[in-house]
């Protein structure tokens, strides 16, 4: 026998009795977005590797130790794309976008990929929704942003959320906060991470968000950015508070909460679950007016948002959000006996089915138990029996699943009568 083959590590498959629960997400993140106003981007999986190594970075994990890289069978250097961030301004810069309209209101969704450990929460192949706003300067387009996230895992019903938000300043604080960091963690240095004395050199910044004990104890005594923020900083930070305020967002100031990478300026934020266990960032944003820069086009400046979608379901899980499990249809056809009757089946489910009404027919020539059996594990409401003493007088048997009453109907009537019985069980739950 030939050695079974297994999908990729970290990669998942979604089994037709959990992909309902992705529609549901799915559905609720677009319902939000409509009311938003937000417009669909969609971009390529595969990207040039130079496209991330010069805007995520070298120095951080996304690209220096998770990203795909490959060379394809032209000698180009490709990446599986880790975020959409550098990819949405790619497009805004070779499209030119902004050329025609002054600002964007971008949306996205699908696979990332990271050559990360796989653990509950953290995949190779996942998937980020996110929102951008591209070319406003101004706080009111960061507490969009963050509004929307919000909004988005509000609309689950979700009560055990926290929103984390911090500032990193304009390019002058964060240079000066930069020096001042560096100074208070070089005495301490030997007693930091492998990782952090590294990034002492290459990413100070990113010394703040790491997971290490040790690294945390020296961490909390560091200056905040806070007591660096020259006055444009400050307001700025303030109008984002003062504006989640107004709008009765709840949030938690951390001051030592950032992103990583240098294009990142003034609003940094995260949302958490206190539902789940360790990887509990549901979602990460913030404003990156430098980016735009980096890839060489003309600045402008950019806030958004990005959220895991299997954290979200994790979540969804964890706080029992989920609504029933949808049926698989809604009508069964069941066929007594041999041909003729399965004929018939075929037909009338053909007319159901004509009207929007999800049928389904035996397709195994199973006995009428059988077929009962079936129907009661796809959840339908209704099940039509076509019996061939009934179908000489014109009529088949209409079955309530739910109360096992039965009732005789006309063939002519059968596609009204069963809109009605399925139109009223709807309006009862
Ligand atoms: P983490 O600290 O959990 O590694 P991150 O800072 O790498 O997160 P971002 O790059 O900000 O994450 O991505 C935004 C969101 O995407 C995260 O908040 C998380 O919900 C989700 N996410 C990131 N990496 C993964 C992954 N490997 N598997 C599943 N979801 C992920
Ligand atoms: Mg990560």
């Amino acid at each position: 026998m030939n050695q079974r083959i297994q999908r990729v590590r970290g990669m998942q498959d979604v089994l037709p009795g959990e992909v309902w629960k992705w529609r549901y997400v799915e559905q609720g993140l677009m319902h939000i977005t409509a009311a938003f106003g937000y417009q669909e981007i969609r971009t390529p999986v595969l990207e040039l590797a130079e496209l991330f190594i010069r805007s995520v970075g070298e120095t951080t994990d996304i690209v220096g130790k998770e990203m795909y890289v490959f060379e394809d069978r032209g000698g180009d250097i490709l990446s599986l794309r880790p975020e959409m961030t550098a990819s949405i301004v790619r497009a805004v810069i070779e499209n030119h976008l902004l050329q025609q309209q002054p600002i964007a209101r971008l949306w996205y969704y699908g696979p990332m990929f990271r050559r990360e450990r796989p653990q509950k929460g953290r995949y190779r192949q996942f998937h980020q929704y996110g929102a951008e706003v591209v070319g406003s300067p101004h706080p009111e387009s960061d507490v969009e942003i963050i509004s929307m996230a919000w909004q988005l895992l509000q609309h689950f019903g979700l009560s055990q959320l926290e929103l984390r938000i911090n500032t990193l300043g304009n390019s002058e604080t964060q240079q000066r906060y930069r020096a001042a960091l560096v100074a208070y963690l070089e005495p301490h240095k030997d007693q930091l991470s492998p990782e952090s004395q590294a990034r002492l050199v290459t990413n100070p910044l990113r010394i703040l968000d790491s997971k290490n004990e040790q690294d945390r104890a020296i961490v909390e005594q560091a200056p905040k950015i806070v007591d660096f923020l020259d006055d444009e900083s400050r307001a700025f930070f303030d109008t984002v508070l003062s504006l989640l305020d107004r709008l009765s967002i709840p949030y938690v100031v951390d001051p030592y909460l950032v992103r990583g990478l240098d294009y990142y300026r003034h609003t940094a934020f995260e949302i958490v679950s206190t539902a789940l266990g360790a990887q509990n960032a549901v979602c990460g944003g913030g404003r990156y007016d430098g980016l735009a820069a980096l890839l060489g086009g003309k600045p402008f400046p950019a806030v958004g948002f990005a959220l895991g979608v299997e954290r979200l379901l994790l979540v969804l899980e964890a706080e029992d959000r989920f609504p029933a499990k949808p049926p698989v249809a809604q009508v069964y056809i069941a066929a007594v006996g041999e041909a003729p009757m399965r004929e018939v089946a075929l037909m009338l489910a053909s007319r159901l089915r004509a009207e929007h009404i999800p049928t389904t027919v035996d397709l195994l020539r199973r006995s009428v138990k059988g077929q009962l059996r079936e129907a009661n594990r796809y959840g339908v409401r209704l099940v039509v029996i076509v019996g061939e003493q009934e179908w000489q007088q014109g009529m088949v048997i209409v079955k309530d699943m739910a109360s096992g009453e039965q009732k005789l109907v006309a063939e002519a009537t059968l596609v009204q009568e069963v809109v009605r019985r399925l139109r009223q069980e709807t309006n009862e739950s």
